[in-house]
Parts: structure tokens; C-alpha cells; sequence
């Protein structure tokens, strides 16, 4: 039998501590860190230390100003300014200015850098960096618990290497950042499948953004209605994400792995498991293409913890038990301690005659890529 291609694991014990002081998750990044490595998992994988990003590097992608402000947003200014300018660059509500930002995002964004890097240098054929996905921050503005995005940011650095770069979105919310950054080129093709409903952040993602200019048709969105289960999304992702390899031909994937369709998410919105996310990361793991994987949002910490251990598993090719080990958050994972998350019985609003045209809008679409 071949030997498994390895797999680059991304993290830091004071990265993850720190990470978990910055978005509104309790203790999800240290939990899923511990439930990775309280089933052995990472002895199957190399373990690398990320270096913070530096400004140059964020600049890659965010406007100076915008650095500018977050890297020092209380010098020589008088209250009211400061105000107006944490409007201007979102920095209120789910993105409020907080002590040692900058070191977080440089942080985030070099954890995601890194991965990338170890991709170009075919150090390995995945690297996995579940700290990483914040897709909604733009140029010179936070949104959605996201301050840099380091998607993009990932996107960059792959593209020195390789010339078309894929990104696929999974998680409940489409990713708006990322799309707008890439809508206007035909070397990066965005794939966003998330809830598409009047009011629902961020607002974007019907399926008639379709990308501009030399950009048009590289940007594939597939809007889905509440309830949506484990059988509806990997049903229209089978359809649609053949057809995207095929006609696109990246050299190299992208993938942020948002938790928070989930089944049991605060956001209350798909009713999806474990199960959805491993089927469509296996598809894309044999497509045999250098493959970099962030997480993003996840709102109920244990589902999100089950979910990115069991697809770390599946990516490795381990078979874990079901029964969660022993470990410092084990009691976080009752009452029935188990690894597997379960499915509720809320109605999928998502009928196959809505599947069907959202199906075909999307594939009529990607006719016109040549
Ligand atoms: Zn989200």
C-alpha cells in the first residue's frame, strides 16, 4: 500500500488560548485542539508552528489605513473620532476594538500563510489550519467576527505558486470577502454553498452574482433555505462540484469548513452533521490537488469540536472510536459522551423542485467557462 500523503497541522498551545479570547466561542478552539490530540491524531500528522504575519504580509490584502487603525486604535485621537472611525472600518458590534487585535490577526493570517506555504514547497499534499476562515472581513473593514481575512490572504500566497486557485466555502453564511476580493478574475473561482434568505447576514450570495469582467462566471454560488440536511447538501454538492473541477482545473483548493450548520448551532439554521462535511472534504481530498483547510465560524464549541476531529480523521484515513476519551473538556461532550453529531427533526425547506433550479441556474453558468 502507498504511504499516506502527510498532512500539516497548524497551531500553537498560546495560538489557540489566545484565539478563543477573540470571537464569541467560549472554548472552542482549545476544545477542538484537545479532542484532535486526546484521540492521538497527532502523531499522524506534522505539527507546525506558525510565525505571526507581518504588516506586508496583511497588506497583501487590507488597505494600510485600515492596519493602521487596528494596529494602534487609540493613539492621539479624541473619543468622538475614534468612534466614527470604528464605524468606518466595522469595528462595532460582532467586531469591537479589543486590547492586542493586530497580534491576533497577524497571528490568524500566518497561520493560514503558513499552510499555504507548506503547500507551494510540497512539504505536504494537505495542511489543515481549523483557527483559520475568516471570510466575511474585507479590504479596510471587519464584519462577522472576522478582522483580516485570511482566506484571501491564503488565496495570495497559493497563487505565487500555482496558477488557478479553487476556494470552497461550506459554511452556513456565504463568503462575501472572499468573493468580492476575487469576483473580478478568472484565476480564482469561488464556490460558496450557505443560507440565502432576506435579512440573513451577510446579505449576499444569490445565484445571480456570478462574477464581472474577465471574472464572470467564476463565481458559483448556491443559495440554500433553512433546515437544509446531510442528504440535500452533499446531494447538490455532488452535482455541482464535478462540474466545477472539471471546467475550472485548479491547481491547488482552498476549502474553509465553517461548523455552524450544524445541527444544535446557536444560529438555528441547517440541520446538518458531521457526516456532510467529511463527504464533501473526501471528494475533494481525491481530487488529488494540494489542499488547504480552515475552519471558520461554529457556534455550539462540542458539535464544532466532533465535526473537525472526525473530518481530521477521515483526512488521515483513521478509524476513532466513537466514544469520546478522557480528557480535560470530556464532560462538555454529555449526556451521551459520544463522537457523532446527531440530526433534529426540523423540516427541510429545501425541495427538489428549489434544488433543481438552483441546480440548473448554477450549471448553465459554468457552460460558459470554456
Ligand atoms: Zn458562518
Amino acid at each position: 500500500m502507498a504511504k499516506p500523503e502527510p498532512i500539516a497541522y497548524i497551531w500553537h498551545k498560546d495560538y489557540v488560548n489566545e484565539s478563543d479570547r477573540y470571537i464569541p466561542t467560549t472554548n472552542r478552539n482549545v476544545m477542538v485542539h484537545l479532542l484532535i490530540e486526546a484521540y492521538g491524531l497527532l502523531d499522524n500528522m506534522m505539527t507546525v508552528t506558525p510565525k505571526k504575519a507581518s504588516i506586508q504580509d496583511l497588506a497583501a490584502f487590507h488597505s494600510m489605513d485600515y492596519l493602521n487603525f487596528l494596529s494602534n486604535p487609540n493613539s492621539n485621537r479624541d473619543e468622538d473620532s475614534i468612534n466614527d472611525e470604528n464605524d468606518d472600518y466595522g469595528l462595532e458590534y460582532d467586531c469591537p476594538i479589543q486590547d492586542g487585535i493586530i497580534e491576533y490577526c497577524q497571528r490568524v493570517a500566518g497561520g493560514t500563510i503558513e499552510a499555504a506555504r507548506m503547500l507551494n514547497n510540497g512539504f505536504c499534499k494537505t495542511a489543515i489550519h481549523w483557527l483559520g476562515g475568516w471570510h466575511h472581513a474585507k479590504r479596510s473593514n471587519a464584519a462577522g467576527f472576522c478582522y483580516v481575512n485570511d482566506c484571501v490572504l491564503g488565496i495570495i500566497e497559493l497563487r505565487k505558486k500555482f496558477e488557478r486557485v479553487l476556494y470552497i466555502d461550506l459554511d452556513l453564511h456565504h463568503g462575501d470577502g472572499v468573493q468580492d476580493a476575487f469576483c473580478g478574475t478568472n484565476k480564482v473561482l469561488t464556490f460558496s454553498i450557505h443560507k440565502f434568505e432576506p435579512g440573513f447576514f451577510p446579505g449576499t450570495g444569490s445565484d445571480k452574482e456570478i462574477g464581472y469582467g474577465k471574472g464572470k462566471y467564476y463565481t458559483v454560488n448556491v443559495p440554500l433555505l433553512d433546515g437544509a440536511r446531510d442528504d440535500t447538501f452533499c446531494d447538490i454538492f455532488d452535482k455541482i462540484a464535478p462540474t466545477v473541477l472539471k471546467k475550472f482545473k485548479p491547481g491547488a483548493i482552498l476549502c474553509q469548513l465553517g461548523a455552524d450548520g450544524l445541527n444544535e448551532d446557536p444560529m438555528h439554521s441547517f440541520n446538518l452533521t458531521h457526516k456532510s462535511q467529511i463527504h464533501c472534504i473526501r471528494k475533494i481530498q481525491n481530487w488529488g490537488i494540494p489542499l488547504l483547510i480552515l475552519g471558520g465560524g461554529g457556534y455550539n464549541p462540542a458539535n464544532t469540536a466532533r465535526t473537525w476531529t472526525s473530518v481530521t480523521a477521515s483526512l488521515i484515513g483513521k478509524e476513532i472510536s466513537e466514544d469520546i476519551p478522557e480528557h480535560e473538556y470530556f464532560l462538555e461532550y454529555g449526556p451521551h459522551y459520544e463522537l457523532p453529531v446527531s440530526q433534529s427533526l426540523r423540516k427541510d425547506l429545501n425541495t427538489s423542485k428549489y434544488i433543481a433550479e438552483v441546480v440548473s441556474t448554477v450549471e448553465n453558468n459554468l457552460e460558459q467557462i470554456n
